[in-house]
């Protein structure tokens, strides 16, 4: 399931491939999509690309008095969006992905046909979902997005003012905060030198100061790299994260402590898988 960072990179690397480029047409060629008029959007242009909480938005102008139109793509488990310009002979385009798992003729579920290409939504397990809207999609309004000015270690400890729950999971939950998933939690209380398992609550003012901090921190760090690709996730290019190579604890059992050079070991809250350094994390 991609994080905040991967959804942010498709969203950024889409925004410079198609911003501008012209809607010539759509195919639908799966049946759960068949709802929306998505053929609607024909003769629009695409204005922006952005992230919100966890999904790609797509902003389209019309021409004339048409009213501006909004697409939302929750990529889930498997969804891709994958651009593959005119100019690329149609090979090298498949071959660009044609290696991975899960992205083939039958996991294509949705092209937009552009001015100078297409944009094609792959999902394999048909998790995803694309909806079009008539006004600009939202966040989760009670949510917090981390990387906005509001986010503060102010905010953050007021949130946390007598939550009972364990620190990790309150971390993954997306009515508290937007985008932050099993990989990053587990990475920014490792940054920030907080054990997992400690209540929420419990944390003092300081403690509350450094996990904001390392949450910013880690998550610009992961845009940076283009977020983590383990088996599923593709940026819009269908190339891979390189995150994975700067991760310090998650999926790292057993192997030394980048710090103190212990063993990192795993526990399980709320179903999940935990990496942590227990000598480390306090
Ligand atoms: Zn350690």
């Amino acid at each position: 399931m991609p994080e905040l960072p991967e959804v942010e990179t498709v969203a950024r690397q889409l925004a410079q491939l198609i911003s501008g480029r012209k809607v010539k047409g759509i195919t639908v060629r799966d049946e759960k999509l068949r709802g929306p008029e998505f053929v609607q959007l024909t003769g629009y242009t695409v204005k922006t690309v952005e992230r919100v909480g966890k999904r790609v938005v797509l902003s389209f102008t019309g021409s004339g008095e048409k009213p501006p139109l909004w697409v939302s793509v929750h990529l889930r488990m498997t969804g891709r969006l994958i651009w593959c310009p005119d100019d690329a002979p149609e090979r090298s385009c498949e071959d660009m992905y044609a290696h991975r798992r899960a992205v083939t003729e039958k996991s294509l579920r949705l092209t937009f046909a552009l001015s100078g290409g297409e944009l094609r939504f792959h999902d394999a397990r048909r998790f995803g979902m694309v909806l079009l809207h008539e006004t600009p999609p939202a966040g989760d309004q009670a949510a917090l997005e981390p990387l906005s000015d509001a986010f503060t270690a102010a905010r953050l400890a007021e949130l946390l003012s007598g939550a009972r729950g364990e620190i990790k999971p309150w971390l993954m939950r997306q009515d508290k905060l937007a985008g932050i998933g099993n990989i990053y939690a587990s990475e920014i209380l490792f940054d920030a030198g907080i054990d997992p398992r400690r209540s929420g609550g419990s944390l003092d003012a300081a403690e509350v100061r450094r996990v904001h901090r390392s949450t910013v921190k880690i998550l610009r760090l992961a845009i940076k790299y283009c977020g983590t690709t383990f088996s599923d996730f593709q940026d819009a290019g269908g190339k891979q994260g390189k995150f994975q190579k700067l991760l310090k604890v998650y999926k790292k059992e057993g192997s030394p402590c980048p710090t103190c050079g212990g063993a990192i070991e795993r526990i399980v809250q709320q179903q999940r898988s935990t990496f942590y350094c227990s000598a480390c994390q306090h």
